[in-house]
């Protein structure tokens, strides 16, 4: 396997913005996993798949066909060729993504996909189970953390029309469904490296991931 720096942590850990930092400082490509699961639950709210039954959520999850383009500078994302890059970022999916994220099978559909993109190549990938579960071996392992305010205000500050602390709110309601799912639940991977990025500037950040991919 070439370089893979794997990114976990949860929302608002800044790991978007430091996988892409690391990633064009190094030339390499980036996958945002998370918006491969926020893909698969707008496409299940719109088939109108009931998502309190995670049978009808197995069922289906094999239907759509998502695609993840991995320029740093420009990541999009497509189901069955609709640009859903907006759309997923919306409160609707994101209210719902982690019961679609519990279903063993879509783990192991959107898992599968995700080594595929590895596969082909140098690449930093952000997520939750990244360096646990999709790449074990992945030379580089990083998990971001904040205090849950800094993350809340991190996220209140991308979102128009909410408040930090109802973003703090629905990030812990989230934590939690997502911590304390069967599969794969979000922990820190073995060999991880933990980053505190409360105090710490993106720039601080990306220099400091920075530093261990060199090291
Ligand atoms: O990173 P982001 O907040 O966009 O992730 C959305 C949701 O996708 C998470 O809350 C989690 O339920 C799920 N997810 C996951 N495994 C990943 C990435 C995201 O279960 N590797």
């Amino acid at each position: 396997a070439g370089l893979v720096v794997a990114m976990d942590g949860p929302s608002g850990s800044g790991k978007s913005s430091v996988s892409r930092g690391v990633a064009r400082a190094l030339g390499l490509r980036y996958l945002d996993t998370g918006a491969m699961y926020r893909a698969m639950t707008w496409w299940m709210l719109q088939q109108g798949v009931d998502l309190a039954d995670p049978a009808a959520i197995a069922a289906r999850c094999g239907e759509p066909r998502i695609v993840s383009g991995t320029d740093p500078d420009g990541p999009t994302i497509h189901v069955d060729d609709v640009d859903v890059a907006g759309p997923i970022r919306e409160t609707e999916v994101t209210g719902a993504v982690s019961a679609v994220a519990a279903v063993p099978e879509v783990r192991v559909r959107l898992v599968a996909l995700q080594r595929e993109i590895i596969g082909a190549g140098d690449i930093v990938v952000e997520g939750r189970d990244i360096g646990s579960v999709v790449c074990p071996d992945a030379p580089v392992k990083v998990y971001l953390t904040a205090s849950p305010e800094a993350r809340a205000q991190r996220r209140s500050a991308e979102l128009a029309g909410t408040t930090a602390e109802a973003q703090q709110e629905a990030m812990a309601r989230r934590d939690t469904l997502d911590s304390t799912r069967k599969t794969d639940p979000l922990s820190m991977a073995a060999g991880a490296v933990e980053v505190d990025t409360t105090a710490l500037t993106l720039e601080e950040v990306i220099a400091e991931v920075l530093r261990l991919v060199k090291e």
